[in-house]
């Protein structure tokens, strides 16, 4: 009987969700410090927790019996808008966490600054394309009976000083473990640290196990490194760890350190892992210089598929490559996809971004016009002003009319150099707008960096080389078949053919790219090819523009997704199974 068979196989399946939602089942722990899920979980500054995201996300699709944990952040990283002279304002993110997650009984207590600070959590389970649930943890300190100060603990990202920095970071890798037990996981054998943030999960580690030992702590534990320079890594005085640590912790770490006047977060993850990983092949190999060490592997970094697809090519992939959502190995039979409805998807995609800037920015861009995007931190390294460094030759280059540009980027509250660039921006918009379309739209997140990977025709990106450990907005490109023009670092390395996937700018990278790589090459190396390769291509070549878009699916989208991230962490990091699919 017909029915027979669905019950059983209906049973097999509601046995196997049970299984799956019991906590003893979970043997992967990934602790980040900041979570990108979707804009309205505003617990994320950029690429570090946009990733995060992106990894959970395909862990569940693939049912990897994974957990995660983070904080809260009920005021979010913050709103950007600008004054009248192109200067950033912040304004803290109002968001409703009850609306999005749910908040459990659940109550750990630790020690800072000699009181007692109670957490509680919210949880968000993501169900992966075949069902799987893979739940997402957040601590939140916001709670009586807390001291008011601790309280607030929880509210901001990257918006204290060391101190509250520090505090923290005690609350994710300390209290994170402490919450997980609660929780019921009692049986993970893996605990990923997502960059150094959340290495005090060792100290945790340590006491739980009763006695002293750092092999047994480096066998359960894993580490990624995502910053290539060393001030990028986090670093606290040890006054500064005495004023705050309960005793217990402290007598650890300064065995865990010893004849050391800091504690290096990245330090901790280095030498209390079993496995440690950079984000793109050269990130790894500047990385083993930078630590003096010669087994930092690499897992190159990958986007969701899901996340960041447009409806239209989803829609189109879905005609013709049936379970390549799942399996986006399969993106390489896009070769054999009608040219015109590539170019139809992505003309549609173009104009949903444009409708959102003309809602946004009263300005009307026109959708048969090569239309550059660039988005990203609006760190001083990621050069956002390059384009302007020659404006004679930039104008040269840009007749009026031929290309657009759309730029989005928020500067870190702190950093005056990165307000200082996104000012040259909107001045220069100002200036020679009205020539050459620059159009500046504010306050970049998820949902604008989805509009813009979409539907811009070419994604620019020229950091200082090699600051970029891997990059992931032009990933998201790839997905939409929008070509990258960048310079050669982190992910494009790899990803880069010349002509086919997009274009690179200035010098192949080097062994001594570190000491004298000569920087002014780039901008050149920009506007030449921007007027003799992409602009011609563009308007004179169609059927070849159309073509690059498909290789840029068929040989980086296929690659540069987190669906092949998680299996290679599955295999080289983990060590587990998984459901599959
Ligand atoms: C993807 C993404 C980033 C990271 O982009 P990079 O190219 O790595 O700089 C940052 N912010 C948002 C909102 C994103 O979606």
């Amino acid at each position: 009987m017909v029915q027979k068979l669905n019950l059983k196989s209906d049973l097999g399946n509601s046995l196997r969700s049970i299984m799956e939602r019991d906590p003893a089942f979970r043997s992967v722990a990934y602790f980040s410090m900041e979570i990108g899920l979707r804009e309205s979980i505003p617990t994320y500054s950029g690429g570090l927790g946009v990733l995060a995201g992106d990894i959970l996300k395909s862990a569940g699709d693939l049912g990897v019996p994974m957990v995660a944990i983070t904080l809260l952040y009920k005021k979010g990283y913050f709103i950007q808008s600008f004054d009248q002279n192109g200067w950033q304002q912040e304004k803290p993110t109002q968001w409703n966490p009850a609306r999005e997650l749910t908040q459990l009984p659940n109550r750990v207590s630790i020690t800072l600054q000699g009181r007692e600070i109670q957490l509680s959590v919210w949880c968000y389970e993501y169900i992966g394309l075949t069902g799987f649930p893979l739940p997402i943890y957040f601590l939140d300190s916001d709670i009586e009976p807390n001291h008011p100060d601790d309280r607030k603990l929880t509210w901001h990202l990257y918006g204290g000083d060391d101190r509250y920095r520090l505090l923290q970071e005690f609350i994710l890798g300390v209290g994170g473990l402490r919450m997980l037990r609660d929780l019921g996981y009692g049986n993970i054998e893996t605990y990923h640290l997502n960059e150094g943030h959340a290495g005090f999960l060792t100290l945790e580690l340590m006491r739980e196990m009763g006695y002293y030992d750092v092999d047994k702590i480096r066998d359960k534990v894993v580490f990624t490194t995502h910053t290539p320079v060393p001030a990028g890594h986090d670093s606290f005085s040890f006054g500064l760890i005495e004023s705050v640590f309960p005793k217990d912790a402290l007598d650890t770490i300064h065995r865990m350190m010893p004849d050391k006047s800091h504690v290096d977060m990245t330090y901790l993850g280095l030498n209390f892992s079993r496995y440690v990983n950079g984000v793109a092949k050269k990130h790894a190999e500047v990385s083993n210089k930078m630590f003096n060490m010669d087994t930092v592997d690499w897992v190159t970094n990958g986007v969701h598929p899901g996340t960041w697809i447009s409806p239209g090519m989803r829609q189109l992939f879905n005609t013709w490559i049936p379970g390549w959502e799942i399996d986006p190995t399969r993106l390489v039979m896009v070769l054999s996809i009608p040219h015109k409805k590539i170019w139809d998807a992505h003309q549609a995609s173009k104009m949903r971004l444009f409708a959102r800037v003309l809602e946004v920015t009263g300005r009307q861009l026109d959708p048969n016009v090569l239309t550059l995007g660039f988005a990203r931190r609006a760190a001083t390294y990621k050069r956002a002003d390059l384009l302007f460094s020659d404006m004679k030759r930039f104008k040269e280059v840009l007749e009026t009319g031929k290309v657009q540009f759309l730029f989005a980027g928020k500067a870190h509250p702190k950093d005056d150099g990165g307000k200082k660039l996104l000012q040259r921006i909107i001045q220069v918009s100002k200036e020679i707008g009205k020539e050459i379309p620059i159009v500046f739209i504010e306050n970049y997140n998820m949902d604008i960096a989805s509009l813009l990977v979409q539907g811009v025709d070419v994604w620019l990106n020229n950091p200082i080389r090699p600051r970029e450990a891997s990059g992931t907005s032009g990933m998201k490109c790839t997905f939409n078949g929008i070509m990258n023009f960048s310079v050669l670092d982190g992910w494009w390395i790899e990803g880069w053919i010349e002509g086919v996937t997009g274009w690179s700018i200035g010098p192949e990278p080097s062994e001594d790219d570190l000491i004298n790589y000569d920087e002014s090459q780039d901008a050149v190396d920009l506007y030449n090819k921007l007027e003799k390769k992409i602009i011609p291509t563009y308007y004179n070549n169609r059927e070849k523009w159309i073509e690059m878009m498909q290789y840029t699916i068929a040989l980086n989208a296929s690659f540069f997704n987190t669906a092949r991230v998680v299996r290679e962490y599955c295999e080289k990091a983990y060590n587990v199974d998984f459901r599959g699919v």
